[in-house]
């Protein structure tokens, strides 16, 4: 490898630099000096950068994986900082979308490696074109819909994926290699009881964060460096705080939907165009058809009616018991109600149809 081949923006690194960098995992002979290249050169996706994301993400950062891409639709409140490690008062104030506030603290963290932050939701419309290219993807969703709709991408298009989640004290994780292991799907045909509780409903502290994210992380490791043998290949539930650990071992079913059929009913869906954001009182609304808003002109329309707040990458309107935060793709969410009908009027009244 030359001397500054992956050096991006002033970034100063050289090969003699990147081992006293990374000498310590050096020394851990399942990755070794050669382990360390495979690091550099490979690709990781995380889907989320919540508590689970900014973990996976500042853990494969700092051992120095070549790529990595991290798509996320919200912006950082105060109520994240508790177990979003990534993330600062600052970010908060401003109103920053997780996906760049993650990717300039990244950057000073190791900035060899390239982050590309990506301010989206993810749906079936971008998921596979978000995907492609990548060695693994790590699951840091919140719910199991777009979990459901990353299974079925990864087993199209054979890419192995961790899935992890984490309520209070608890998580789960499990690796899927689409050709070999249990999907998802396999395991689950339909969300399991208690899927609908989330950590806007029953709270999380952050070591069962920690425990999930390392987990995954240490998965992906393996799947970037090629010793898949050595994935772990259980479904692992763990409560942090009861000190309570299962571990089942899932077996490839052949009647799937997914993995056996390839039925991908969430991928195919043609979609509804709102989601809601359980416990936040918020609808995310998306625009009917894809389009570009030039936010310094919104913002001026705007004014008139309520306050508006704004940094480069999205606004804040508040207008009676309402607050719309405008991203520059035409989505939005709209916060002080849970009824989509209301979010889409009020959508529909300021930001056009
Ligand atoms: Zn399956």
């Amino acid at each position: 490898m030359a001397a500054g081949l992956r050096n991006h923006e002033g970034c100063v690194s050289n090969p003699s630099m990147n081992r006293e960098k990374y000498s310590r995992q050096i020394l851990f002979p399942p990755i070794g000096a050669e382990g360390q290249e495979k690091l550099l050169e490979s690709r990781a996706v995380i889907l989320g950068c919540g508590a689970l994301g900014t973990a996976q993400a500042n853990a494969l950062t700092r051992a120095g994986v070549g790529m990595l891409r991290i798509v996320d639709r919200d912006f950082v409140e105060e109520s994240n900082l508790q177990r979003q490690i990534l993330f600062d008062e600052a970010d908060a104030r401003e109103r920053l979308p997780k996906a760049i506030a993650a990717a300039r603290k990244l950057n000073r963290i190791n900035c060899e490696v390239k982050v590309e932050g990506v301010v989206e939701d993810v749906d079936n419309r971008n998921i596979e074109k978000l995907v492609s290219g990548f060695q693994v993807v790590l699951d840091a969703t919140d719910n199991f819909e777009a979990r459901y709709l990353l299974n079925e991408a990864a087993v199209k298009h054979g890419l192995p994926w961790v899935y992890g989640a984490v309520v209070a004290s608890y998580g789960m994780t499990m690796t899927i290699l689409p050709e070999s292991t249990a999907c998802l799907a396999c395991l689950f045909p339909a969300a399991p009881a208690g899927a609908h509780e989330t950590c806007d409903t029953v709270g999380v502290i952050s070591p069962a964060v920690s425990w999930v994210a390392a987990i995954q992380v240490t998965e992906a490791l393996k799947i970037l460096l090629g010793r898949r043998q050595e994935l772990h290949g259980a479904m692992l539930a763990y409560d942090i705080w009861k000190n309570q650990l299962q571990e089942i071992r899932p077996r490839k079913d052949p009647q799937c939907r997914v993995c056996g059929a390839k039925e991908f009913a969430y991928l195919n869906r043609t979609g509804p165009t709102h989601t809601s954001l359980c416990g936040r009182d918020s609808v995310q609304i998306h625009a009917a058809a894809p389009r570009q808003l030039d936010l310094a002109d919104l913002r001026a329309r705007l004014e008139q009616f309520g306050r508006v707040r704004a940094n480069e990458f999205l606004l804040v309107f508040a207008v009676d018991a309402y607050e719309l935060t405008v991203f520059s793709d035409g989505r939005a969410i709209v916060k002080g109600t849970h009824d989509p009908a209301v979010a889409r009027s009020v959508y529909a009244k300021y930001i056009g149809a």
